[in-house]
């Protein structure tokens, strides 16, 4: 940010997507991350705050739809929404923070403590991604597999994320030393349940992970089972015995584990509790 030259502020989406193909080019949502860069070669910026498409949260009865500029302050507020979505905006940092970090930017930063995409993986979001090519969407786990600077390289924009309906019962829990300190870990699970049986099950982890991603290994031990003790059990020692924590100056590898077993154990309890 050191040789900024322009400073865009473009009135659509396309404008703002042909400036992206500038290889010297940076988007700005919130600013939080972006104004921590100090990546010399970033000549131009292209601020979205024009972009009012990208701001509303639109509930249908086939989805909900979170455009990329929402605010975690928007989705805090918001009726209707998920309460684990509403718990991980909630998670975030402190209000002031709250009022400016967007969807987009959580799911384009790509740092170990961002909250949202891990209650997004257990909610099977898709996030929608424009470029001069057209729009595409994409399952949000796959936008994850790899750093979202590599997912959106070749002048690709997050203009929103999907939440197909019906919802699946979701919980979502952080763990960190203080309300407003980054995640140590946090954990979200995902279940449909018919006749007293879990259908289909998504576990996604954050923090204790480089970069948030599913645990197939829970999801396999959640699935025919009934939902309770047993099986959420079963489920937490899958996760310790999938997930290889990232070293971490604040807490040994132990407690890591222990976090990682309790952690998941709360997060099915939450989401058996949860109202879709
Ligand atoms: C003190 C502090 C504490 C924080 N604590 C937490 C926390 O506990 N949990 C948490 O989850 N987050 C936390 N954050 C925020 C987090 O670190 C990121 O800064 C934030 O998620 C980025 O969102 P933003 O809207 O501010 O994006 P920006 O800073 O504007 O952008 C971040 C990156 O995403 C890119 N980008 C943004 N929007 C799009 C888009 N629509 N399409 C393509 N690329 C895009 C930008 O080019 C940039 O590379 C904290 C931040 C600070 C400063």
């Amino acid at each position: 940010m050191i040789n900024v030259e322009k400073f865009i502020r473009p009135a659509t989406v396309a404008a703002a997507v042909s400036h992206l193909k500038t290889p010297d080019s940076l988007v700005l949502a919130g600013g939080t991350g972006v104004t921590l860069s100090r990546d010399p070669n970033v000549r131009t910026v292209i601020d979205l705050s024009e972009l009012k498409e990208l701001k509303s949260i639109e509930l249908s009865d086939e989805r909900i739809r979170l455009g990329a500029m929402v605010t975690m302050t928007q989705l805090r507020r918001a009726s209707g929404l998920p309460s684990a979505l509403v718990a991980a905006a909630r998670a975030i940092g402190s209000t002031p923070l709250r009022n400016v970090i967007t969807v987009g930017g959580e799911l384009a930063r790509g740092v170990y403590w961002n909250d949202l995409p891990v209650a997004l993986l257990a909610m099977g979001a898709v996030v929608e991604l424009t470029s001069e090519s057209g729009v595409e969407k994409i399952p949000i786990a796959a936008f994850l597999a790899e750093h979202p600077k590599k997912t959106l390289a070749g002048g690709k924009l997050i203009t929103a994320v999907e939440i197909g309906r019906p919802l699946a019962q979701v919980g979502y829990v952080k763990f960190a030393r203080t309300e407003v300190d980054y995640a140590i870990c946090n954990l979200a699970a995902g279940l449909r349940v018919a006749d007293g049986v879990i259908r289909e099950a998504r576990v996604a982890v954050g923090a204790i992970v480089p970069l948030a991603r599913r645990v197939p290994e829970a999801e396999q031990a959640l699935v025919g089972a009934a939902p309770g003790e047993e099986a959420f059990a079963r489920a937490a020692k899958a996760v310790v015995e999938a997930v290889e924590p990232r070293p971490d100056f604040r807490v040994g590898r132990e407690y890591q584990r222990q976090l990682l077993e309790s952690l998941t154990r709360r997060a099915l309890e939450t989401a058996t509790q949860s109202e879709q």
